[in-house]
């Protein structure tokens, strides 16, 4: 795999210096994306809210883990006021895990949504939520009622492999869960999403199983992507995914219903994140 430097034909260096400039955090530079120069060289970045630190240790997620510090409210306007600046038709939003709030920061993802809503009011709307766990119902509940127009929730890996990957607390059934109650309280037309990462020791057939039970819960977009082991401290990659394999994946998907399936090796859940819900919306 061979992914481009950050160079200045496109637009990375003033993407990079509107979202520093304001103090926001992106998951492309948490989590070490490496497409990150395409995507920000073509303008889009996803925003990251709720601090940098994450209260969860996924065995595969570079995201720094430990004790958050306070969420500062003012977050979501400058937000918002750096997406109206970056010219974003489509804004995603995702977060660390906030165990330590009571509402898990759902209400801080409300007044996200809220916020660019008014600053970006021709765009769309994108969030990729942690779980919420132990308050769920009213965390979607509080999220739903901003009207994002994609709920995404990454279930991340197989059903086998879900606890030994992200730990006790985390759960699959869960996930399925909480897509599917997205799906029944969203009031508002709603696409749902989720992504898989391949390479940490799952089949070919578990990934296929993982998709079904997806569309069983109602989610209309999937992504599936390579594991990369972003330091020696994670797990190992267990085996590279053939071009062909996740062509064979997609059409799997896309026989299963789903109204988008991005699959290849460097497929992230908010890689193209627009064309993914255009080709979504255009399918549902
Ligand atoms: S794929 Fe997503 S996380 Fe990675 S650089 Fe692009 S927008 Fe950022």
């Amino acid at each position: 795999m061979k992914v481009r430097a950050p160079s200045t034909d496109g637009r990375y260096f003033e993407v990079r210096q509107l979202i520093h400039g304001a103090g926001l955090h992106t998951i492309c530079e948490e989590a070490r994306c490496p497409n990150i120069a395409e995507c920000w060289g073509r303008g889009t970045a996803t925003f990251q809210i709720l601090g940098d630190t994450c209260t969860r240790a996924c065995r595969y997620c570079y995201v720094h883990s430990g004790k958050p510090g306070p969420v500062d409210p003012l977050e979501p306007l400058r937000l918002a006021q750096t997406a109206a600046r970056m010219g974003l038709d489509h804004v995603v939003v995702t977060s660390v895990d906030r165990d330590d709030l009571p509402d898990r920061g759902a209400a801080h993802y409300a007044s996200t949504i809220r916020a660019l809503r008014a600053k970006v009011p021709h765009g769309t709307v994108e969030v990729l939520t942690p779980d919420f766990l132990g308050v769920e119902e009213h965390a979607l509940r509080t999220v739903l009622a901003a009207h994002p127009d994609v709920f995404n929730h990454n279930i991340e890996t197989v059903r086998r492999l879900h606890r030994r990957m992200r730990g006790a607390k985390a759960s699959y059934d869960g996930a399925l869960a909480l897509l599917r109650r997205a799906r029944e309280l969203a009031e508002a037309p709603l696409l749902t999403k989720s992504g898989i990462i391949v390479g940490l020791g799952e089949s070919n057939d578990e990934i296929v199983a993982t998709m079904r039970d997806l569309r069983e819960a109602g989610v209309d977009v999937v992504t599936i992507g390579q594991y990369l082991q972003p330091s020696a401290k994670h797990t190992r990659i267990d085996r590279w995914v053939h071009p062909d394999e996740f062509a064979w994946l997609r059409e799997q998907g896309e026989a299963l219903g789903f109204g988008s399936v991005f699959a290849g090796p460097l497929v992230r859940s908010s890689y193209r994140a627009d064309e993914q819900r255009a080709a979504a919306s255009l399918a549902t």
